[in-house]
């Protein structure tokens, strides 16, 4: 496995499965899912992350207080295998020593990729050096550039301490691991004599590294001031270089990447045009993302698959065929996926939902570019809606960073208006969304509704999962569902799209529209026009589940970036 590997995946954080909390979000949902899909396509890959021994975290919800945050209990050597080997990187001078946990992948034709999880909570490193396992996106800036120390050198050490040494492409999942870069060049200069870094070094790493930009928001690209990196690292020589080190007395570590790749790109159309304007120095390609079919579709959509797709878990784009399969058998499986989340609800928190009623479905991050709370922009016309056009219920979930208070606003701000609207709306909040609750709710729900503040979706995954089980979107023009959206056949739209960089996005002209498409086509679809409504699920599912998964993602990775 090691030894065959030519390609390494260095991600910050990635979803494996149900039981490993070592995410906090898309992007490492996006990794697990990647991975999934090279899996199953064979590609002779390798992935690298960290290892969070208290996860992300465990989010309670408290209808006076809000979020809560507690660490996440989970027991590793229950989920991964220890590796043998022990690498060491120095940080600040200190010999902090790494070890690797291994998880395998499996894909649909048994093929194995492993995951590599670091960790330095070992006897000999100091109590400080112990707990850069802990915590994913917690603590200080000196801890997060000691974790990306670990993640991207010691991540390329590990890797040939494996054996890995025939590795051709290195993947920077997002600018966390860009550290590899310096890794890679320290490699290469030892194999000659000592002197200064020459084009022709930096060339070499090039070749080498591919390097994928997740979001225009500005917490997603680390800096770190050049007086942290040099007391961490040490002067290293490369540093002289400052047009490819050093960024206004930074080390900028998206710049890093984007200067030591000969690949970059951003994760759907629009986002590539967006990374452009902002690196207008470097080319920028785009790949649009994707989610795995066999990890997010229902129990019942596959049953479904296994009927009518053949071949469906090999090979995605065979969902395309969804289109032959008759309506009523799609409306059946989906209300199967359905009843499963309201029994689940109703029996864990005591919801009260009603599997007959127009279900609609709010989750991901609270972040507040995303806007949870568009949906509940104009309280008065979402009750009248219900009342009057047709039964509406509402499923949130989703957690929000914990130093982020606004995010955490809105999410007391939907638990407020979850009494406000009773008995006319019911609005759930499920705390603690993850991967299992993931998979529950977008295939479960009727709608998948997404308001995020355009152009900040970079790409957006759950509207995929959402559609490859035959749900369709509510959602405004942002991200992948620019792509995605053929109105009235695979979804609707919230706005007119107009989201040219410098035109304002005004939260009530967006909200109005979401409230008209509810009232004019949703809500009458749903209730009196049954088989219209099943046109568009077999839609959602056919036309955007055959395309928007990872293993064409990943198909475009390896002729684009990969094999080149
Ligand atoms: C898919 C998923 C996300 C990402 O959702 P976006 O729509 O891309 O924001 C976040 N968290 C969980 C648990 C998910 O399953």
């Amino acid at each position: 496995m090691y030894k065959t590997a030519e390609i390494a995946y260095f991600t910050m954080e990635i979803a494996v499965n149900e039981d490993i909390p070592t995410y906090s979000g898309g992007l490492g949902m996006l990794a697990g899912d990647a991975i999934r899909a090279a899996a199953d396509l064979k590609v002779p890959l390798v992935a690298v992350s960290l290892l969070y021994r208290k996860g992300y975290f465990f989010q309670r919800v408290d209808p006076r207080e809000g979020q809560r945050e507690e660490p996440v209990n989970w027991i590793v050597e229950d989920s991964l295998t220890e590796l043998e080997p022990r690498i060491h990187v120095a940080i600040e001078g200190r010999e902090v020593a790494v070890r690797a946990w291994q998880y395998l992948v499996h894909g649909a034709g048994g093929f194995e990729i492993p995951v590599l999880f670091l960790d330095t909570d070992l006897e000999e490193n100091s109590d400080f050096d112990r707990t850069l396992s802990d915590v994913l996106y917690g603590g200080d800036s000196y801890y997060r550039l000691c974790q990306e120390i670990v993640l991207g050198m010691g991540g390329v050490r590990m890797l040939r301490a494996l054996g890995c040494n025939g590795l051709q492409r290195f993947h920077m999942n997002e600018g966390h691991s860009s550290l590899l870069t310096l890794e890679l060049l320290d490699e290469h200069l030892a194999l000659r004599k000592d002197g200064a870094v020459m084009a022709e070094d930096i060339e070499a790493v090039r070749k080498q590294c591919v390097f994928t930009t997740h979001t225009p928001v500005p917490a997603g690209h680390d800096r770190f001031p050049m007086e942290l990196a040099t007391r961490l690292l040490g002067e290293h020589r490369a540093f002289e270089l400052e047009e490819v080190f050093v960024w206004n007395g930074q080390l900028n570590m998206t710049y890093l990447a984007l200067s030591l790749s000969h690949y970059v790109n951003g994760v759907a159309k629009k986002h590539g045009e967006i990374s452009r304007h902002m690196f207008a120095e470097y080319k920028v390609d785009a790949i649009t993302n994707g989610v795995h079919v066999a990890t997010w579709a229902s129990d019942p959509v596959m049953a479904l698959f296994d009927r009518h797709i053949p071949g469906w878990r090999d090979d995605s784009f065979n969902l395309r065929y969804a289109l032959g399969i008759h309506r009523s058998e799609i409306q059946n499986a989906h209300q199967l996926a359905k009843n499963q989340l309201i029994d689940t609800l109703n029996r864990e928190i005591n919801a009260g939902l009603d599997t007959a009623v127009l279900t609609l479905g709010f989750a991901r991050r609270f972040a507040t570019y995303k806007r949870p709370g568009l949906l509940l922009h104009d309280s008065e016309r979402l009750r009248q809606l219900s009342r009057e056009v047709g039964a509406l219920q509402i499923v949130f979930a989703g957690k929000a960073h914990p130093q982020d208070q606004p995010g955490k606003e809105e999410i007391k701000h939907v638990l407020d208006l979850r009494e406000t609207l009773r008995p006319d709306v019911k609005i759930v909040f499920l705390e603690n969304y993850d991967m299992a609750m993931g998979r529950l709710l977008t295939g479960g729900v009727d709608v998948w509704v997404n308001t995020p503040l355009p152009p900040m979706e970079a790409s957006g995954t759950s509207g995929m999962k959402a559609a490859l089980n035959g749900v369709p979107s509510l959602s405004v023009l942002d991200g992948w569902w620019i792509e995605g959206c053929i109105e009235g056949v695979t979804g609707w739209a919230v706005g007119d799209g107009q989201t040219e960089s410098g035109n304002e996005h005004d939260d009530g002209q967006d909200a109005a529209s979401l409230y008209e498409k509810l009232e004019h086509d949703i809500i009458p679809l749903y209730y009196h026009d049954k088989d219209r409504f099943a046109e568009i699920m077999r839609h959602a599912m056919a036309l955007n589940g055959s395309f928007f998964n990872t293993q064409r993602m990943m198909l475009q990775y390896v002729l684009k970036a990969y094999f080149i």
